[in-house]
């Protein structure tokens, strides 16, 4: 069970720690949300869970009680110490390192071809949501995410085309996840209250999920940063190869010229896209397991 708010206050008081509201420390203290995040995960005995942040150890906690291997990256060097001095101390299957997620976006969880499927369940920082799944879809594609998000940022994940949310990371995404948007969360299920609206989502990988080279990222990317510009006279003047061939062959399926970023379709992007059964790894996962925490 979490935390109330004031055992939550009692506990940081007695480890010396004030939430850090760079770190996005907003800590979950309502049962229902913890119950919820659980069911929605669907975590089968003893496969891998990585978790962003445990912080306190709440979601953690009951992660744990499903009987998963937990991974879990956390940055706060109090709240590792307090993790080693509680739930690691009881549960040999939660391995901890203290990094910063954008450095070790998956923890030490196995994500080699042949490894088993994994899962990500997560209160996120909210700072960081954005370029740590960036580099969860650059590194290894997870069967689910249960993110506790901004809504704000599940807005944009979710967007769709002639909206004005969509951006290059909602093509990222929505080209390897289905995303279902779940639950609006209360402010008052978090201490401290957060200022921004908070959203649970879940996003299940698609069958056969299209991911993007760097280059090809790099080109969308382009593209959004001058969304009011027409498609087509972007692309005549971008650097990337493809981009001109790209276009045209939206405009032989019956695109306008004069269409712009936002108006196309999920479809028309996934043309730039490959797809594989296994993921390709790249250089973003920190394999130094050297601030290893687990026992
Ligand atoms: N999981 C806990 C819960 O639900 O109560 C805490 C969630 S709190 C929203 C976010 C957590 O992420 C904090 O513990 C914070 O220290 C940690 N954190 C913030 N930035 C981080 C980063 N870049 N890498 C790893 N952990 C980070």
């Amino acid at each position: 069970m979490p935390l109330t708010p004031n055992q939550t206050l009692t506990l940081l008081n007695s480890l010396g720690h004030a939430p850090n509201k760079k770190l996005g420390q907003n800590f979950l203290i309502d049962g229902n949300i913890v119950r919820k995040s659980i069911e929605l995960a669907e975590i089968v005995d003893q496969s891998p869970v990585v978790e962003i942040g445990p912080g306190l150890g709440t979601l953690s906690e009951a992660i744990l009680a499903t009987g998963a291997d937990l991974y879990a990256v956390e940055k706060d060097t109090k709240l590792v110490a307090h993790l080693k001095d509680t739930l690691i101390k009881t549960h040999h299957n939660f391995d901890l390192i203290e990094m910063d997620c954008l450095k070790s976006p998956l923890g030490n969880c196995p994500h080699q071809a042949g490894s088993k499927p994994f899962k990500i369940v997560a209160n996120l920082p909210y700072a960081v949501a954005t370029p740590w799944l960036e580099m969860v879809l650059n590194t290894a594609l997870p069967e689910r995410m249960v993110l506790m998000l901004q809504k704000e940022a599940a807005d944009r994940y979710s967007a769709s085309p002639k909206t004005k949310n969509l951006g290059s990371i909602s093509i990222f995404l929505q080209s390897a996840y289905e995303i279902h948007s779940c639950h609006n969360v209360s402010a008052n299920c978090f201490f401290p209250k957060p200022k921004v609206d908070s959203t649970l989502i879940r996003l299940d990988k698609k069958e056969t999920p299209v991911y993007y080279t760097s280059e090809v990222k790099a080109f969308i990317r382009r593209i959004f940063s001058q969304r009011r510009k027409q498609l087509f006279s972007l692309c005549k003047k971008d650097s990337f190869e493809g981009a001109e061939a790209w276009v045209e062959t939206l405009i032989a399926k019956g695109t306008s010229s004069k269409v712009r970023a936002q108006e196309i379709n999920l479809q028309s992007w996934q043309l730039l896209g490959h797809t594989q059964l296994d993921h390709p790894q790249n250089d973003h996962t920190n394999n130094d397991h050297t601030n290893n925490v687990s026992n």
